[in-house]
């Protein structure tokens, strides 16, 4: 699954890419991707005419602002626009964008298609299907609507997200420390690989119950969240996830990991063998001597 950093990247590639595009033409080629609203024709009656403008991202979901353009020859930047909500994405497993100026016969795993008037075409692509999106009008509220992005944690990079706040969260968790990092209600955008690189360079077990955790031990982990998250975003994300740039490519932005997939293969600290097994159904990686 994508993680803060790949979708990160995706962000970054459509705020390059989708220059000043203006919806004109939506084509769903699935109805389940649509996650809200429930009647498909709102979705793409809704979408028509709306310049996405900006896309932020929050833990994992993208939400593109969008703006109402009803004539044409509008020039920007806009003055005095509607806003018309957000488009809000969750890339799940195996989800992406691919953008496609002169548009193509789509493939099968093509999910909902964005045309602008140029036939421009900004194709979401999703073989295994988990992926949602989402059209949540200006009235309504993004948070209220998806449950999962209303109730997340703080961002690892924001203000809030310190030692002290997880020593809050945490002192009285007898879950395990690898867990709580995976529970997006405690911070946000951390998956499976950038748990174990977190643990693994703080040199903390995945194992140990979270409210044992001290407080310079927070310390630490905290900065290893943030610079092994801020490594991979400036590589791109790492080869493990199934996650596609906008050219829909696999490759190339390979961040090496320290001790993700390495089972059996040598720890770069102390050259003893990283093992694996699973917590709370995630396969955990770690080096027993460097992690205590
Ligand atoms: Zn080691």
């Amino acid at each position: 699954m994508p993680e803060l950093p790949e979708v990160e990247t995706v962000r970054r590639g459509l705020e390059q890419k989708l220059n000043n595009f203006i919806i004109k033409k939506v084509e769903i080629c699935r109805d389940s991707t649509v996650a809200f609203p429930t009647n498909k024709q709102e979705f793409i009656n809704g979408l028509r005419n709306s310049l996405i403008y900006k896309w932020d991202r929050r833990g994992k979901y993208l939400i593109a602002k969008l703006k109402e353009v009803q004539n044409d020859n509008s020039q920007f930047p806009l003055k005095n626009s509607q806003n018309n909500g957000f488009l809000v994405v969750h890339l799940r497993m195996t989800g992406y964008f691919k953008f496609l100026e002169n548009s193509t016969q789509p493939c099968k795993h093509t999910r909902i298609r964005f045309f602008d008037k140029n036939n421009n075409e900004l194709r979401y692509i999703d073989v295994r299907s988990f992926g949602k999106i989402w059209w949540i009008k200006e009235e309504l509220s993004p948070n209220k609507i998806i449950k999962g992005l209303g109730s997340l944690g703080p961002e690892p990079f924001s203000r809030e997200f310190d030692a002290d706040y997880l020593k809050k969260v945490i002192s009285k968790r007898t879950k395990s420390i690898k867990a709580v990092l995976l529970d997006q209600t405690i911070v946000a955008g951390i998956g499976n690989i950038y748990a174990d690189e977190s643990l693994y360079s703080a040199g903390i077990s995945p194992f140990r119950e979270a409210r044992t955790i001290k407080k310079n031990e927070l310390i630490n982990l905290k900065e290893s969240i943030v610079d092994v998250l801020k490594k991979s975003i400036g590589s791109g994300g790492t080869t493990f996830s199934d996650f596609r740039n906008l050219e829909g490519e696999h490759g190339n932005f390979g961040l090496k990991t320290n001790v993700y997939r390495r089972t059996g293969k040598e720890c770069l600290k102390c050259r003893n063998l990283i093992e694996k097994k699973k917590i709370a159904g995630r396969s955990t990686h770690w080096c027993p001597n460097c992690q205590k």
